[in-house]
């Protein structure tokens, strides 16, 4: 009975009741966000064990992260008594689940249980050996994006034998498939495999020895997976294989064939997803959105639950995202609304500023100022669309003494091509920092091996000169086979340059000089895997942030002490993360910062034209929008400096899709009224056209072509463009539809 309902269920309402008691049969929950999806996949657990339906070993469940997963497990101690739990050893994420799984049945993939597992620099050496035994050149078939190439194929659930013809084509002359094929046999004899293969071992494993199967099918009595919209092909495929028991024959052991519904297998498994299709931001990592729309299909008899309610934002907050994302088509569709109705509750804020270290500035404020009236520091976020945009937040809140954490990857400084190119940087205000020598003398590959490196390093510590000084005798010595002695005498040369250009050139201007001499800029233009745009991006912001400091003496100093900062662990502190890793978490007080056309939506997703990028972006802006709990605020700035250059940015459209009604745009404290400006009411509107308009400026080209060669900037623009600029933007907000805005 309802009344004598345990104490885990009384706070659910009667759909999310409806989710957690139907636990036999599939189950589809297909909800928008902050609806309580994860919070039913936890009681649902919660309940499972409770009444005895199951073992913590019997249930598979599955979250998106590491951290989910663990915080899943303590939410359910607490609902019903830690004891209860007992571990639950299938919880986890698709890939650690998968290890676990290839641990126990190594052996059926040609593995040994202590197989290893490779990161991604292991994976591309591996692959470029490969390349260069076939005696192609690695130049033209870099081997960084044959990785690329496997990732994708895995994501898919293929092996060497599935590839398309074309796929194999695209690669090495149609050698793709032989290579693919020389990867995973190389990849047995060094007893190892990659991200990928955790996913599609298993897979191949259970298709082909159906009492293995069988086995799991007995186990499994209850599997649950949260944020399916993001599962891929692979997991797609893994968990029908686990899902499904077979009736009559048994599923085909062939390779590559996906065995999607078909009258041979039916569903007779207790399969809980939850999911929300406007959340699906992982398309460019294989995602299909798909698997969550073709769920009933899949599971004949499925019961599809709609949670409706939001629990966790304001009106005014979920009005807005509403709004924003029904500009996607394609769409399910669903209505969320909120009982949440408190005259208190402020609108959505959206805040103009300069450029991004006034926008840094007047959100450090806006923290200051909510840390006054009682506010936690580990209730805020700020959200980023790209990661070079945290920089300006670190140091900011370094200043301020602020406490920050960056979530989900290091913090800016200690991103790996920032590290090398401060290396190079290090070396020429201080040729003895043999430290930073030794992490660049080899960057990019000039084929100095370590037989080299320790040469040089026994005659810097024979001589007891720095290891660039001893590089460069070494350089004049016959001690050294021709071609690292040129390679040295190459390093040497650049360094003596650079540290000589010190004195005469600006500094940002030989920062930049000196990444190109390097090779170090074309390395990563040359490299074609998804993290390598990111790493230019950061590279450009480095040198832009250099500006702001006298001398590269200067800047270093400043960074040293950066990087000194503490990462503040358990302490009070401010969350800096991307808007990709912010998916599921949820925050009382939400900053999103940048959104300007280029740069949010980015301009990747423009450069490619069709509307399916552009979605993805708009989803991941209800992502980030529908993380706030009670106070948003978004910024986008009048000015980018590219290459050095000020840049005028035009406002994201993102904006102009934001109802009045829940909208106000903040005239953000003394300093920034003038800002305003920069987004003259109608006009960004007609500026804007067509699809990609990019960064063009809506009031003629020249407008702030001036301003970065002046140095009282903002002097000089609120002289230029103060009235009425800011006023025209009100009026027009306040009269206008959206679209005009
Ligand atoms: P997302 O799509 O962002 O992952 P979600 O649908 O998983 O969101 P949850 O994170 O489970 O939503 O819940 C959002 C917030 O609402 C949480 O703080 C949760 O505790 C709260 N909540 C959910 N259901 C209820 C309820 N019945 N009563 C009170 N609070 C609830
Ligand atoms: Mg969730």
């Amino acid at each position: 009975g309802h009344n004598n309902a345990p104490d885990y269920l009384k706070g659910l309402n009667p759909e999310q009741r409806l989710a957690v008691e139907t636990t036999e049969g599939p189950v589809l929950v297909l909800a928008g966000a902050g609806t309580g999806k994860t919070r039913v996949l936890t009681t649902r657990i919660a309940h499972i064990l409770a009444t005895g339906k199951a073992f913590p070993s019997q249930i598979l469940a599955v979250t998106f992260t590491n951290k989910a997963a663990r915080e899943m497990k303590i939410r359910i101690g607490v609902l019903i008594g830690e004891g209860n739990v007992e571990g639950m050893p299938w919880l986890g994420t698709f890939h650690s689940i998968g290890v676990k799984l290839l641990r126990r049945h190594a052996e059926l993939a040609g593995l040994r249980s202590d197989f290893t597992i490779l990161d991604t620099d292991d994976v591309v050496r591996l692959i470029k050996q490969l390349i260069q035994a076939e005696g192609l050149d690695d130049k033209r078939w870099p081997a960084k994006q044959f990785a690329q190439m496997i990732d994708g194929w895995k994501n898919k659930g293929q092996g060497p034998a599935d590839i398309a013809e074309g796929d194999a084509r695209a690669f090495a002359n149609g050698k793709g498939r032989e290579l693919y094929k020389a990867y995973q046999e190389r990849l047995k004899t060094l007893n190892a495999c990659d991200f990928g293969d955790l996913l599609c071992h298993p897979i191949r494993i259970f298709r082909a020895n159906p009492d293995v199967l069988k086995e799991y099918h007995k186990r499994f009595k209850y599997i649950l997976v949260d944020e399916y919209q993001d599962t891929n092909t692979a997991q797609y495929m893994w968990l029908r294989l686990l899902a499904q028991r077979p009736q009559g024959k048994p599923i085909s052991p062939l390779e590559g064939e996906i065995g999607r519904s078909s009258a041979e297998t039916r569903a007779t498994v207790n399969i809980c997803c939850v999911g929300d299709d406007d959340q699906s931001i992982y398309g460019w990592r294989g995602a299909e959105v798909d698997n969550i729309l073709r769920f009933d299909k899949d599971f004949p008899g499925a019961t599809i639950i709609r949670l409706e309610r939001n629990y966790r934002s304001t009106a005014h907050i979920l009005g807005a995202a509403s709004h924003l994302i029904a500009h996607n088509e394609g769409r399910f569709g669903k209505t969320l609304f909120t009982d949440r109705n408190d005259p208190e509750d402020g609108k959505v804020n959206v805040h103009a500023a300069w450029d991004s270290e006034e926008e840094a500035r007047a959100i450090g404020e806006t923290i200051e100022a909510y840390q006054r009236q009682k506010h936690n520091l580990n209730d805020m976020a700020i959200l980023v669309r790209a990661s070079f945009q945290m920089r300006a937040f670190e140091d900011r809140f370094i200043t301020l003494g602020l406490n920050y954490r960056v979530i989900g990857g290091p913090r800016f400084y200690e991103r790996l091509e920032i590290r090398d190119a401060m290396a190079f940087f290090r070396v020429v205000a201080q040729g003895a920092d043999d430290l930073a020598f030794e992490r660049i003398v080899n960057v990019p590959k000039r084929g100095l091996g370590e037989a080299t490196i320790r040469q040089i390093h026994d005659t810097a510590r024979a001589l007891r000169i720095p290891m660039l000084e001893a590089a460069a005798k070494l350089a004049e010595s016959d001690e050294l086979k021709p071609k690292p002695r040129a390679a040295l005498r190459e390093v040497a040369a650049n360094f003596e340059r650079w540290q000589k250009a010190l004195e005469t050139t600006p500094h940002t201007e030989l920062a930049e000089t000196i990444l190109e001499e390097s090779g170090y800029t074309d390395m990563w233009k040359n490299d074609r895997s998804v993290e390598a745009p990111g790493r230019l991006e950061n590279l450009k912001e480095l040198i832009r942030s250099m500006e702001e400091y006298e001398s590269l003496r200067s800047f270093l100093e400043h960074v040293a002490l950066v990087m000194d900062a503490e990462q503040n662990a358990g302490l009070d502190a401010v969350s800096i993360m991307t808007l990709h890793s912010a998916k599921g978490l949820e925050f009382e007080t939400v900053f999103l910062p940048g959104w300007e056309e280029g740069l949010f939506p980015h301009q990747r997703a423009l450069d490619e034209g069709g509307r399916s990028g552009l979605e993805e972006e708009r989803r991941l802006a209800y992502v980030g929008l529908t993380r706030a709990k009670k106070n948003l605020h978004i910024w986008f700035v009048s000015n980018r400096q590219i290459h050095g250059l000020w840049q005028s940015t035009i406002p994201s459209r993102f904006l102009e899709e934001l109802p009045n009604a829940h909208v106000e745009v903040a005239e953000s404290g003394n300093s920034y009224g003038g800002y305003g400006n920069s987004y003259g009411g109608g006009s960004f509107a007609s500026g804007r056209g067509g699809q990609g308009a990019g960064r063009q400026n809506p009031y003629g080209a020249s407008r702030f072509d001036n301003v970065g060669a002046d140095s009282e900037k903002s002097g000089a623009f609120s002289n230029t463009y103060a009235t009425p600029g800011w006023q025209r933007a009100q009026a027009n907000r306040t009269e206008a539809t959206d679209r005009n805005w």
